[in-house]
C-alpha cells in the first residue's frame, strides 16, 4: 500500500500494481484519462502480432518478424466529470491518495479526494480480473460527496480500441475495429489484429460491458468509430455516495472460431455474470486465491521486507500463469509491460519449471512441457533456417518459430534447446510421472538430440567434439567457442535421450525411428565431448578464451560505472570478463549433485567475483550455490537482491514492467538454498538453516500427492504433512517419517 503519488514514478507504480489471471492482465494504469506520462498496458494471453523486424543489416536466416503481445482494446476506461469538469490527476488538486494491492485476494484499490472549485469528492476504484471466470473483469467505482455543496456527477464508462503498442517497430497500430455496438447502458467492441504478410494468424477479440448502478443512464452518441461509451449521471448532496459496477466479458478467437460464436459467447457469459452480485463474483475469485496461497505461501518472520518480497513474487507469478491453458506460457514481463514482447523465453524451463513443480499440481508444469511439444513444427523450421537437422526451439516465440532478431541470440544462444530437454528430466524426476517423457517428451528429446548431433563438429586435432560460435547464458559475450554450459547440456541431452529410448514402448520407438547409426553417433559424442577445464584452478572454463581475458574482479569497477550495461559501450562489455548472469554456475546449479564440494567451491569462488548479475535471473542461482557452500551471508544478500528486485527497482528498469520470470528467484533461494531441498531418486531431501537475520521461515511444498510444510526457527527445522499419504523424507542425512 502507498499514499504517495509522484507523477515521475507513475510508470513504476503501474508496473508494481499489475494484476492478472493468466488469461489477461493489466498494469495498474488509471481507469480515467491521465494527461501525464503513463503506459496504459492491458494484455490478453496469446494475442500477439508479428511486427516487421527492424535491423540495420539483414543477415540470412533472420526471422522476418518479432512477435509482440498486442496492447489490448482498453475495456477498463471510466471517466468522471464533476460539475461538468473531467477528473485528470495530472492537473487536478487532490489529497488522501491511496493505492493498495491486496495480494491475498488479488484486488487493486485506488482512492483519492479531488477538489474541483467548490466541489470535493472522494473517489474509490476497485478492480479485479477473475480467476473463477477467466473472461471476466470487474470494476467498482464509489463516489462520495465530501464537500458542503451538491455536486453533479457524470461517469463515462467506455471500451476504446484506439490503443497502440509503444514498442511497435514502425509506429503502426495493431487493431482494426470489426464492429461496435453501443446501447444506452451496455456496449461492445469487436476488433481484429491488422493483416500481416507472414501468414501468422490474426486474432479477434470481443469485449462487452454491462453496469450495475443507481445512477441514471443517459443515452449518448458514440464518440468515434473506435470507442463506445455508456454514460451515467446523478447528483450527490453532502455526505451522499453512489456506486457504479462495470463488468466486462472478454473473449477471443483463440477460443471461438467465428465472429458470431464470439458474440454469442460474450452475450451468454455476460448474462451469467449479470445474475451474480459483486460480492458473489469477488468471493468466488478470492476463494481460488486462498487455495493457491494455501499450497504455496512462504512466511518469513524477523524481516518484513524479505516477507513482502517473496509474497509479491508468488503473487505476480500466479497472476501470469497457473497452467490452465497449455497454449500459453510465461513471458518475462507477463502482463506487466511490452518489453520482451510477451513472448516465451528459455526462462520458463530454466527458472519457472523448478518453482511451479513445488507450488502447484504437476499438471501445471506438464502443460508447460506440452507447450513445447505442440510447437515442434516451429522448432524444425528454426533448425532448417540454420541448415541443421532436428529441432531448435526458439529463444523467443509465440508459436514455435523464432522471432528474436539479434543474430547473437537467434543463431547462437542455443543452450536453450538443452534447457528445454532438462525441464523434461526435472519434471519426471520431481513428479515421478514418466507418462510425458515416454511419449511426447521422447519425441522432443529425439529431435533436440538430432539438432545437437548436427551442430557439433569433430576436432581432428583434439579428437573431441566441439561446439563453436555460440552465446552462453552470459550474454555479455558472443560468438564464443566451446561454452562449457552449452557443451555439457548438449552432451547430457544426448545421454538422457539414449537412456529414454531404452524405456519407450516398441510402438513409440518405431515412431521415433532413431537408427542404430544415429544412436552410435550420439554415444560417441557423449563419450568424446570437449568440456573446457582448467586443472590449476580446478574450474570448468566458461569458454575457450575466457582465461585470457583481463581478469579484474567486479570490485575494481568504480561504483558510478555500474550497471555496466548502462555505462559502457557494448564492445567494452564484450571484451570484459564480466558475467551478466550464471553461466558455468548455471550448469553447476542444474547438476548440483554431480559435483564434489571442492568443485562447487572453486567454481563459485572463481566466477562469483566476475559476475555483475545484470540479468534479474542471476542472483537466485548464486544464492543457492552460496547456501550449498555454507556462505550464509552471501546467500542472504543474493536472496534479498532477487526477492526485492522490482520492489526496490534494483536494475533501474521496473518502469518497463516486472521481471516475472525472475520472480521465481525468491522461492528458489529459500527452498533450494536455505532449506537445501533436493530430490534424489524420488526422495525429498532437506538440509535447512535459518539466516541469522531471520527469526523463522516456513513454506509449503507440493511433492507428488503430498503437501508438506517446512518450518525453520531458532530451535531447528520442523516438518509436517499437511495432506497425503505418509512419506519418508531425508533431513540432513537422516530419514524422517511424516504422517498426518
Ligand atoms: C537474459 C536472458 C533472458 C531474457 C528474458 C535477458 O536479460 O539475459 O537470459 O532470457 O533477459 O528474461
Amino acid at each position: 500500500m502507498t499514499h504517495d503519488f509522484k507523477p515521475e514514478d507513475k510508470r513504476l507504480q503501474e508496473s508494481m500494481t499489475s494484476i492478472g489471471n493468466g488469461y489477461m492482465g493489466m498494469r495498474g494504469f488509471f481507469e480515467e484519462d491521465y494527461s501525464g506520462d503513463s503506459l496504459s498496458g492491458l494484455y490478453l494471453g496469446g494475442v500477439w502480432y508479428p511486427d516487421k523486424t527492424r535491423v540495420g543489416w539483414w543477415k540470412n536466416g533472420y526471422p522476418e518478424y518479432f512477435g509482440k503481445v498486442v496492447n489490448a482494446v482498453n475495456f477498463i476506461k471510466m471517466n468522471i466529470k464533476i460539475n461538468g469538469e473531467k477528473i485528470d490527476l495530472a492537473k487536478d488538486t487532490f489529497s488522501d491518495f491511496n493505492l493498495d494491492l491486496d495480494m491475498k485476494k488479488s484486488l487493486l484499490t485506488r482512492s483519492f479526494t479531488v477538489t474541483k472549485g467548490e466541489a470535493k469528492v472522494a473517489v474509490t476504484f476497485e478492480r479485479f480480473v477473475s480467476v473463477a471466470q477467466q473472461e471476466l473483469s470487474v470494476q467498482r467505482l464509489t463516489l462520495k460527496n465530501v464537500g458542503s455543496s451538491k455536486v453533479a456527477i457524470v461517469v463515462d464508462s467506455a471500451i476504446d480500441a484506439d490503443v497502440k503498442n509503444e514498442d511497435a517497430n514502425y509506429d503502426e497500430r495493431f487493431w482494426e475495429v470489426v464492429s461496435t455496438d453501443q446501447q444506452a447502458d451496455r456496449g461492445s467492441v469487436m476488433a481484429e489484429t491488422t493483416p500481416n504478410p507472414f501468414g501468422t494468424p490474426r486474432f479477434t477479440s470481443a469485449m462487452g460491458m454491462r453496469h450495475v448502478t443507481d445512477l441514471k443512464n443517459v443515452k449518448v452518441d458514440q464518440p468515434s468509430d473506435k470507442e463506445v461509451v455508456n454514460e451515467f449521471a446523478g447528483e450527490l448532496g453532502p455526505n451522499e455516495s453512489t456506486q457504479l459496477e462495470k463488468r466486462v466479458i472478454v473473449v477471443t478467437s483463440r477460443d471461438y472460431d467465428s465472429n458470431e460464436a464470439l458474440t454469442k459467447a460474450m452475450d451468454t457469459l455476460s448474462d451469467q455474470v449479470a445474475a451474480q452480485s459483486y460480492d458473489q463474483l469477488f468471493d468466488a475469485h478470492a476463494k481460488i486465491w486462498e487455495d493457491r496461497w494455501n499450497k504455496s505461501d512462504i512466511q518469513i518472520d524477523g524481516d518484513i521486507e524479505a516477507q513482502q518480497g517473496i509474497r509479491f513474487n508468488l503473487f505476480q507469478l500466479f497472476s501470469t500463469y497457473y497452467g490452465e491453458d497449455s497454449r500459453l506460457n510465461i513471458g518475462p514481463k507477463g502482463f506487466t509491460g511490452e518489453k520482451y514482447g510477451g513472448a516465451t523465453y528459455w526462462d520458463t524451463e530454466a527458472f519457472a519449471v523448478p518453482v511451479y513443480l513445488g507450488i502447484t499440481d504437476p499438471k501445471v508444469t506438464r502443460n508447460l512441457l506440452m507447450y513445447r511439444y505442440k510447437q515442434l513444427d516451429g522448432a524444425y523450421h528454426n533448425a532448417k533456417q540454420q541448415g541443421l537437422k532436428g529441432a531448435l526451439f526458439p529463444m523467443v516465440t509465440f508459436d514455435g518459430i523464432e522471432c528474436h532478431n539479434e543474430w547473437e541470440i537467434t543463431f547462437e544462444e542455443i543452450h536453450r534447446n538443452g534447457d528445454i530437454a532438462f525441464a523434461i528430466y526435472n519434471y519426471t524426476r520431481y513428479t515421478g510421472d514418466d507418462s510425458y517423457v515416454l511419449h511426447e517428451g521422447s519425441k522432443v528429446l529425439t529431435e533436440i538430440s538430432r539438432f545437437w548431433a548436427d551442430r557439433v563438429h569433430f576436432s581432428q586435432r583434439k579428437q573431441q567434439y566441439m561446439i563453436h560460435g555460440v552465446t552462453g547464458p552470459d550474454e555479455y559475450e558472443n560468438n564464443v567457442d566451446n561454452n562449457w554450459y552449452t557443451n555439457i547440456l548438449a552432451q547430457w541431452t544426448l545421454k538422457y535421450t539414449l537412456a529414454i529410448l531404452k524405456q519407450v514402448s516398441p510402438e513409440q520407438a518405431k515412431k521415433l525411428n532413431v537408427s542404430d547409426d544415429e544412436k552410435k553417433q550420439w554415444q560417441d559424442i557423449v563419450d568424446r565431448m570437449y568440456l573446457p577445464y582448467d586443472k590449476d584452478l580446478n574450474i570448468f572454463v566458461q569458454h575457450d578464451g575466457f582465461l585470457d581475458k583481463d581478469l579484474k574482479p567486479v570490485s575494481e569497477i568504480p561504483a558510478d560505472q555500474l550497471p555496466i550495461n548502462q555505462h559502457w559501450s557494448w564492445d567494452k562489455i564484450l571484451r570484459s570478463p564480466y558475467i551478466k548472469q550464471g553461466d558455468v554456475l548455471q550448469g553447476i546449479w542444474d547438476f548440483i549433485d554431480d559435483f564434489t564440494p571442492e568443485q562447487k567451491k572453486s567454481n563459485f569462488d572463481f566466477y562469483e567475483k566476475f559476475t555483475v548479475h545484470e540479468s534479474s535471473l542471476s542472483p537466485a542461482i548464486y544464492s543457492v550455490l552460496a547456501a550449498d557452500l555454507g556462505y550464509e551471508e552471501k546467500a542472504v544478500e543474493l536472496y534479498e537482491r532477487t526477492a526485492r528486485l522490482d520492489l526496490d527497482n534494483y536494475n533501474n528498469d521496473t518502469v518497463d514492467g516486472l521481471h516475472i520470470t525472475a520472480m521465481t528467484g525468491g522461492w528458489i533461494a529459500v527452498v533450494q538454498g536455505f532449506a537445501g531441498m533436493r530430490v534424489r531418486d524420488g526422495k525429498l531431501h532437506y538440509a535447512p538453516f535459518l539466516p541469522k537475520k531471520w527469526d523463522h521461515y516456513s513454506f509449503r511444498q507440493v511433492f507428488r500427492d503430498h503437501l508438506i510444510e517446512v518450518d525453520v526457527d531458532k530451535d531447528g527445522a520442523h516438518f509436517k504433512l499437511v495432506s497425503g499419504e505418509p512419506i519418508t523424507i531425508d533431513v540432513a542425512g537422516k530419514d524422517v517419517k511424516l504422517a498426518k
